[in-house]
């Protein structure tokens, strides 16, 4: 047996006080069984993937035993989930087992998810099924290969166990890794009992952890807003419904956490929404920067005791850094859409040439990933029903190309770069739970493999890229529980 500690944890979240979260250990399981792991991201936190996959290893991943180091919690948090307040969430199904410094320098959690009940459950189980164990690993790691932040995915154990949803479904357990796992939620957790010296202490958490520049909880809020900004723009460029943009599932470090109901849009419309449980269209495509405003917000809110001591003053100052959001993420947005047709310089009305080329997608149903990548290849027309419409368009796009003045090879490249052929599917998505329900991971491996390489796909995966015919659509994702 390999006597080495599996992690070497170095835990900070740990030592903050008990309020903060409430101390236990999964709750183990049946009979582990290893699906998947990640090679290259153990190797990144500069763990051994062969110790990983041993059967200690396992057992630490399905929640068995605890390994060397550990200090296991689960998080308090609060948060507005669909805009109502509900002042005590917290990880109902997730333990962190401690923080690693991966090889980068950078501190990250270690979490396990799906690991038994806690004291945050409430109603629930402390346990997922294998479904949304296995959409959260592909969908996080193919954000990741986009060029995104995320959380990743480590690991998924099948713990042989069922759990009890609509009907009896396989249970498992996804290892899940993020630069924290501190949410919008926690801060609204310790403002909204007034507790102003966790929320010092958090803040200061937060920015040691986060934002080594900020120097005042103002500087984190402008930094949190940016990156917000940021993030969500990025979203909007591969066609990412987030589905569940509560406060409590909305990073204060940026990186995009808590895939559920999630999904990428095949054709383009931008009122569109999955999550079955969104049922007024809150999280629509095209409302996630406003949403992102509004938890941006809330997070102000929460910081305004920090900010100033004149209450007055520092309300002035979080609204005017609130304010700012709509600036950061319009031209964070320009950035990435302007990419993805193939222009690098600033130009008035770049966004209207944007704007007019998505209006003649909406109004054709064009598939949003497919049609973007076509344009750098030049084969876009038969996407669009009013083919007139985008001859126009394209006129004034190969001129506005021109006076950008690179070269037809570096605009391509451009558009390569911006544009995957790949994305996670929702019928792909679908279908590979499908089939590992009934005990074949082929596809499920088959997937990841190929959501690695999203924008210089291997030949072989170019049916991934195909849209679901009518009979494969996917019209509604549900909650990940
Ligand atoms: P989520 O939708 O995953 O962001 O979760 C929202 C809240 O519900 C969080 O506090 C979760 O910990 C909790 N939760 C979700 N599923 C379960 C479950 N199966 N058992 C216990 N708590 C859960
Ligand atoms: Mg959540």
């Amino acid at each position: 047996m390999d006597t080495r500690p599996l992690f070497g944890f170095d835990n900070s979240y740990a030592a903050l006080p008990d309020r903060f979260h409430a101390r236990l250990s999964p709750t183990p399981v049946r009979a582990p069984d290893l699906i998947a792991l990640n090679d290259d991201l153990a190797r990144e936190l500069g763990l051994d993937p062969a110790q990983l996959r041993s059967p200690e290893g396992i057992a630490v991943l399905a929640g068995n035993t605890l390994p060397d180091g550990a200090d296991p919690l689960a998080q308090a948090y609060a948060g507005h989930q669909f805009g109502g307040w509900v002042p005590q969430l917290g990880d109902g199904r997730a333990i962190l087992l401690g923080e690693v410094i991966d090889t980068h320098g950078q501190r990250r959690d270690v979490q396990l998810k799906g690991s038994g009940p806690t004291p945050f459950s409430r109603m629930g189980d402390g346990r997922a099924w294998l479904g949304p164990v296995l959409r959260e690993y592909i969908v996080s790691e193919a954000m990741h290969a986009l060029g995104i932040p995320t959380t990743r995915a480590l690991a998924a154990v099948a713990t042989g166990e069922p759990v009890l949803r609509e009907t009896v479904l396989p249970g498992a357990v996804l290892t899940r890794v993020a630069s924290s796992h501190i949410r919008v939620g926690t801060f609204q957790f310790f403002a909204a009992r007034q507790d102003i010296e966790a929320l010092r202490m958090l803040a200061d958490h937060v920015i040691a952890r986060h934002y080594p520049d900020a120097e005042t909880p103002l500087d984190l809020l402008h930094a949190v807003i940016d990156r917000q900004a940021r993030l969500v723009a990025q979203w909007m460029g591969v066609g990412f419904i987030h589905g569940v943009m509560n406060t409590d599932n909305c990073h204060v470090g940026g990186e995009t956490i808590d895939y559920g109901p999630c999904a990428f849009m095949d054709a383009y419309h931008p009122e569109t929404v999955f999550s079955s449980i969104d049922r007024f269209g809150r999280y629509a495509y095209a409302r996630q920067p406003e949403i992102a405003a509004w938890n941006l917000a809330q997070f102000a809110s929460c910081l305004v005791p920090l900010i100033d001591e004149d209450a007055d003053r520092a309300v002035a100052a979080a609204q005017k850094a609130i304010d700012g959001f709509g600036d950061l993420y319009a031209a964070a947005w320009l950035n990435v859409f302007r990419a993805k047709i193939g222009l690098t310089a600033t130009e008035d009305g770049d966004a209207d040439l944007i704007q007019r080329l998505l209006t003649l997608m909406a109004e054709a149903e064009a598939d949003f990933t497919n049609t973007f990548r076509a344009l750098g290849e030049g084969v876009t027309r038969k996407e669009f029903i009013n083919p007139a419409g985008f001859d126009d368009w394209e006129k004034d796009w190969t001129d506005r190309l021109a006076r950008d003045g690179r070269g037809a090879e570096a605009q391509a490249a451009t558009m390569r770069a911006a544009n995957p052929a790949l994305i996670p599917r929702n019928h792909r998505v679908e279908e590979v739970i499908t089939a590992a329900v009934g005990g074949d991971l082929a596809p499920f491996h088959r997937l990841t493999a190929a959501l690695a390489r999203p924008f210089d796909p291997e030949p072989e995966a170019r049916d991934l890229a195909r849209p679901p015919d009518p009979g494969e659509r996917v019209t509604a994702t549900f909650c990940g529980t």
